[in-house]
């Protein structure tokens, strides 16, 4: 195995029209040219702290507010930076992760899955576009190479996909064929209508969804259109319950199982005493692309009980995550800054459904890209640092990734 630290990118959005409009709002996040490095100016002019400046660097900044400028960073540029490097990942056999973390309306959704109604096109098969985020890129990009591959006839390949969100701690299949056409005729919640799935350990293949649905895809319009069944099963819950969109966390996976062709071929003939001739060599991947609820502190002052219930558990995911990063950060920082993340702490998967399902992908078997996003407005100043110095914690997590691969017949 070989040691890979987390990727650490952030992304600052532009201003609203809302922020434009109101008199206070400034922007305070500056990237200097095209660097890995932002300021942030903290405080306002009536503050103790104006004036004071906090710096912060990454593996990558992105900066997308303002598209006149040189730095400008657009839908593609983003993909190309953080999620396109994993498609060599997944085809070499380790496992891949990109999660988004902010606060509520710093641009996670946009980056991850862009604004789908201007993607229609995707759905017969055409590019994404310019407007479309990672995941859609991603698997446009993937079957553009799945597509050479079978060219070469090298390699079979079978991608399998489920989407399912995590809600209250309680896990919701976005694509089960039956909720997917029930719930256009039935106006009843959907989250009333089924039962949520357990997690449980495989004692090889670790923490899994039980009687999570996945569906085979043979191309990219197959598989946009599993996205848009659950992009649109996400949205009507969403309505059904007041935005809980920025409350939930949605986890997308691709599995990605690879079968070497050429040894089995009979062009290798000088094996009459080996057997292996006839053992298929495979290859799997399992890529997680996360959307994560809204980091900002949720207020549980709510006066009915199920808000409040809701912020518990919201938090409890979100805290979790917090707990691991810091116990995968701080036991990298005892065993003296050197090897992968062995902490000599406890670190907590198990405390919330969020961080067991993400287990290998946080200090694990797998190459992992977090893209911490940001407002640049003086209202979110606060949020703003708080992410960044979170994605900072991040940055020193080091993972040990293995290719999942076994001969077979
Ligand atoms: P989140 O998912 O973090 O709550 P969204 O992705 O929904 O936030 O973004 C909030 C709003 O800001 C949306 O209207 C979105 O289209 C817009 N937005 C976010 N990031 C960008 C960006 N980089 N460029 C243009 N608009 C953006
Ligand atoms: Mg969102």
């Amino acid at each position: 195995s070989e040691e890979s630290n987390m990727i650490v990118a952030v992304r600052v959005r532009p201003l609203n029209a809302q922020e434009c409009n109101r008199q206070q709002v400034t922007n305070v996040v500056q990237v200097h040219g095209n660097s890995n490095e932002l300021t942030v100016q903290a405080g306002s002019s009536a503050d103790a702290s104006a004036g004071v400046t906090h710096f912060f660097s990454y593996d990558q900044v992105y900066y997308s507010c303002d598209p006149e400028k040189k730095n400008y960073a657009g839908q593609a540029k983003v993909f190309e930076g953080t999620a396109g490097p994993l498609i060599e990942t997944a085809f070499d056999g380790y496992n891949a992760c990109l999660f988004a973390y902010g606060q509520t309306g710093s641009g996670k959704s946009y980056s991850m899955m862009g604004i789908e109604a201007l993607d229609d096109a995707a759905l017969d098969g055409g590019p994404p576009h310019d407007e479309a985020g990672i995941i859609p890129r991603f698997c446009h990009e993937l079957f553009r190479r799945i597509e050479a591959v079978r060219a070469e006839q090298q390699l079979q390949v079978e991608v399998e996909v489920s989407y399912f969100e995590i809600y209250n701690e309680k896990i919701h299949d976005l694509l089960s064929v039956q909720h997917a056409t029930s719930s256009s005729v039935d106006s009843t919640p959907v989250q009333q209508q089924r039962p949520a799935l357990k997690v449980r350990e495989h004692p090889i293949f670790g923490p899994y969804v039980v009687d999570l649905s996945a569906h085979s895809v043979d191309s990219y319009s197959a598989l946009r259109n599993w996205l848009a069944v659950g992009n649109s099963q996400r949205a009507t819950a969403s309505t059904a319950m007041n935005d809980k969109s920025s409350r939930s966390h949605s986890i997308f996976n691709i599995v990605l199982n690879l079968t070497d062709l050429s040894t089995d071929d009979g062009l290798t003939s000088d094996t009459d005493s080996e057997s292996t001739a006839s053992l298929k060599q495979t290859r799997r991947s399992k890529i997680s692309l996360v959307d994560l609820a809204g980091s900002e502190r949720i207020s549980v002052s709510g006066s009915n009980g199920e808000r409040i219930r809701e912020g518990v558990s919201i938090n409890k995911s979100l805290l979790t995550l917090g707990k691991v990063i810091a116990a995968l950060a701080d036991g990298r920082k005892a065993g003296g800054g050197n090897g992968p993340s062995t902490p000599s702490t406890f670190v907590p998967y198990r405390e919330s459904v969020l961080t067991w399902l993400l287990r290998e992908n946080l200090g694990g078997n797998s190459k992992t890209v977090m893209l911490a996003t940001i407002s640049p407005a003086s209202i979110h100043a606060d949020e703003t640092l708080a992410t960044l110095r979170y994605a900072c914690k991040a940055r020193s997590i080091v993972n040990r990734v293995k290719v999942n691969e076994s001969p077979h017949d």
